[in-house]
Formats: structure tokens, C-alpha cells, sequence
């Protein structure tokens, strides 16, 4: 279907036809291609259509300017434009700023320099611990216990994210563009975890050895992944993980997948 920037209505008001009745989501108005006086002709809005139940025309709202008018339907449409100065096509815009601005506007913060992401990063990690759960299950993959310490995997926290993050804003250090943390509805900084993501944490390295982002193994996958990067993209304050190192595939291709290297490494 044709897009058009005005609706039947403008097309009613550019030809000034007299209304006679106003109905739910129709017009009824004098039909000015017979000598009707008493509102034969119905304009509907939700179709842009007209038809004329007393000398039977009907049609779309450019064939009804075009009628009256005698032109064909392109000049019919370039002059309904020009009358109404695209004020519907107007009104769409507006309407769409209106929808955007009443959309929360998320800021993201800067990414963080690698040392200062290691730094937070490294304390996190102290601070976190490593259920018996996944030591088990790492064990049965086949690390060992020094293998296993040496990575450094920790669980994902299931409280207490804002004390955690709190904590380690008084030792010094910076939260703000480390991937994981933002800023929530009070202002405050805390991290981010959901029990849909409840996992293992992979600390990731960069080539000089500094921790620069962190990898979730899932316990339960979801959408066809078993590791996800910590991330607060979606948060004010927030950062994105940037996916470091150990991607594959393209970025902003929908099949790119994370690797098992960090485990394997
Ligand atoms: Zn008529």
C-alpha cells in the first residue's frame, strides 16, 4: 500500500467539504461530485475511502479529489500536499518525537582503562566466592583444584550488589565505565546480575595479563548461549562489555558466539 503523507480528512478540509454528520470512524459530508445537499457521501478514516450512496462513486481519497477536480491521481496527489503543507505527514513526525522523548534516555559511561577495569575487576573477584556447585562441575571437566584457584572462576552473587559495589568504591576503586556496573534509579552505583544469568565468572584477560572483562558460564543457557559478558548496556551510567577478546564471528552478526577459551585457557 501507497504511503501517503495526509489522510482522507485533510482531503475533506483541502476541498472544504460541508460535513453533516460525524461518526466513529467515518465522515459524512456533501458529496460534491452530484448534486447532493443532505451528507450522501461517506469519508472513512480507518480505510481513507469515500463513497457516495446517492450517485453510487466511490473510491480512494485521491480518486475523489481527482474526480472533482478532473485531474489524474499524481497531480491530485502533488496538490493535496502543497494545500496541506504535508500537515499529517507533520503530525506522524510529532508523534514519533513524543514516543522517543517519553522513552527513558539511557547515558552510558565512557569504557574504562584497561588497569583500572583489572583493578576493579581483581577485587570483585576477591570478594566473590566459588560454590560448590561449580567447583564440582569444573572439577569434573576435568581442572584441577590449583587449575581452578589459578583461573580464579567465581560464582555470580545473588544479593547484596549494591553493599558489593559500595565496598568497592571505599577501597579505591572505579566503578564507573567498568562493564557490570551503572547507576541505579536513586543514583547509586551497584552491579549487574539476574538469576537468569546465575553462572560461573570468568575472569578475561587482556595480552599484558590485566582482567578487562568477564564472561558468565550459565548454569542454564538461554537463546542458544552458554556464556555471556558482563555487561550494563542498559543502564544509565552503564558500560558495555565491548566483548575483549576471545569473539568470534563479526560484529553485529546475530550467529557470533562466544568461545569456551577463557575456560580452556
Ligand atoms: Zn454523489
Amino acid at each position: 500500500m501507497q504511503d501517503f503523507p495526509f489522510t482522507i480528512r485533510d482531503v475533506a478540509s483541502v476541498m472544504n467539504l460541508r460535513i453533516r454528520h460525524r461518526n466513529t470512524v467515518s465522515l459524512d459530508v456533501d458529496c460534491p461530485l452530484c448534486d447532493d445537499h443532505k451528507g450522501k457521501m461517506n469519508l472513512n478514516f480507518q480505510k481513507n475511502v469515500f463513497r457516495c450512496n446517492r450517485c453510487g462513486e466511490s473510491g480512494g481519497m485521491l480518486n475523489l479529489y481527482a474526480k472533482a477536480y478532473g485531474v489524474d491521481l499524481q497531480t491530485a496527489r502533488k496538490e493535496i500536499i502543497e494545500a496541506t503543507g504535508g500537515s499529517a505527514f507533520k503530525r506522524e513526525q510529532i508523534h514519533r518525537r513524543e514516543i522517543e522523548s517519553t522513552r527513558p534516555q539511557i547515558t552510558n559511561a565512557e569504557m574504562a582503562e584497561d588497569a583500572v577495569k583489572h583493578k576493579t575487576y581483581t577485587r570483585l573477584f576477591e570478594m566473590l566466592i566459588l560454590a560448590d556447585c561449580h567447583k564440582d562441575s569444573l572439577l569434573k571437566r576435568g581442572f584441577t583444584e590449583e587449575q581452578i584457584e589459578a583461573n580464579g572462576y567465581k560464582s555470580t552473587p545473588v544479593y547484596g550488589y549494591k553493599k558489593l559495589t559500595k565496598r568497592l568504591i571505599e577501597e579505591g576503586c572505579t566503578v564507573e565505565g567498568v562493564p557490570g556496573f551503572y547507576r541505579d534509579k536513586d543514583g547509586e552505583w551497584t552491579i549487574y546480575f539476574n538469576r537468569k544469568a546465575s553462572g560461573f565468572m570468568i575472569p578475561v584477560k587482556n595480552p599484558d595479563g590485566l582482567i578487562t572483562g568477564v564472561q558468565i558460564r550459565l548454569d542454564h543457557p538461554y537463546d542458544g548461549r552458554k556464556y555471556i559478558w558482563l555487561s550494563s548496556v542498559n543502564f544509565e551510567g552503564g558500560t558495555t562489555s565491548g566483548s575483549p577478546v576471545h569473539f568470534v564471528g563479526k560484529p553485529g552478526d546475530k550467529t557470533v558466539f562466544v568461545t569456551e577459551g577463557p575456560l580452556k585457557g
